[in-house]
């Protein structure tokens, strides 16, 4: 749609340029939940396209995504067979309800700063124990761990103006064994519940990460993997009946179902020697 209370759009070479910040600016990524709505607290678009960030950098230590990597271009990735986890990162794109416009336009760093319930690319770098980079205006950079970023739906830890620059999935995250489980209540809705659990290769703990079912991500970190009771006991111990996300999309007491049936599943699954490989 037009904004019609957009009187400005600066496109900066540069993030420093960007050295005041005041109310009615906007960082514009993709763009597609900007232009979905009416941004009526909005004048200027910082348009982060002219900044040039490479989207995908491989090295030994992880994978560097942009902020501005399009999910489209995210989906192309293949990483190195020793990293079991990557096929995860096409699971996580799939979740994404887009049509074609949104798929090409939509990027990661968008989609995490939404920090919806429901946002694939939260569950994916979650999940792979994920730090983002942030671009305070007046300070300098700082590091924060990807589970302690989304704070509520649509709710996160940036400040006014801060600019998620990058995120780094270590090495040692996308080595592990995974599974992952998804349900939504229509064919290609947003998803109701997304449990992500890793595991490492040469030791029996366990990662859960939940999504989409709760408000913000709720993750299980187990040093010995856990039997269905205390993983049960865990799950119920960590979120309450009513931390579930009610909403379109599912009532809490049938996320918190999904939520711990797919916990169960993908611990029996990862449980077994050779799976999620
Ligand atoms: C029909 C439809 C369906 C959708 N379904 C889903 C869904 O299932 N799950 C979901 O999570 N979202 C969904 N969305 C919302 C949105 O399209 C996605 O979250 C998308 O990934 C946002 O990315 P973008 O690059 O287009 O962000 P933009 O629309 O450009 O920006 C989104 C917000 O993030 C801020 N921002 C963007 N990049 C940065 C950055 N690097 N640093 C700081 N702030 C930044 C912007 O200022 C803005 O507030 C949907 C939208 C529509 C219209």
């Amino acid at each position: 749609m037009n904004l019609n209370t957009i009187t400005e759009v600066k496109r900066p070479a540069s993030a420093d340029q960007i050295t005041q910040w005041r109310a009615g600016y906007a960082w514009l990524a993709g763009g597609t939940w900007l232009y979905s709505e009416p941004q009526v607290l909005t004048d200027t678009l910082i348009d982060l396209d002219a900044l040039l960030w490479p989207a995908l950098e491989r090295s030994p230590a992880g994978l560097d995504i942009a902020a501005t990597c399009r999910i489209a271009e995210l989906y192309r990735f293949s990483g190195p067979a020793e990293w079991r986890a990557a096929p995860l990162i096409r699971e996580c794109c799939n979740a994404l309800l887009a049509s074609f416009k949104i798929w090409n336009a939509a990027t990661v760093g968008g989609n995490i700063c939404m920090s919806l319930p429901a946002g694939p690319m939260i569950s994916l770098t979650v999940a792979l124990e994920a730090t983002y980079t942030l671009w305070p205006r007046d300070a300098s950079p700082r590091d924060v761990r990807a589970v302690d970023f989304v704070t509520g739906n649509h709710g996160n830890v940036l400040r006014p103006g801060e600019l998620l620059r990058g995120i780094h999935l270590p090495a040692a995250a996308l080595s592990k064994r995974f599974a992952f489980r998804r349900a939504s209540l229509t064919q290609l809705g947003r998803s109701a519940a997304l449990v992500i659990g890793t595991r490492s290769t040469a030791a029996d703990d366990l990662l859960i990460t939940i999504t989409a079912a709760t408000p913000r991500p709720i993750q299980l970190r187990f040093e010995h993997a856990p039997s269905a009771m205390e993983l049960r006991h865990a799950l119920d111990e960590r979120i309450q009946a009513d931390g579930y996300f009610n909403d379109v999309h599912g009532s809490a007491a049938y996320k918190r179902h999904l939520t711990t049936y797919f916990a169960e599943q993908i611990r029996a699954e990862l449980a077994q020697p050779g799976a999620g490989a």
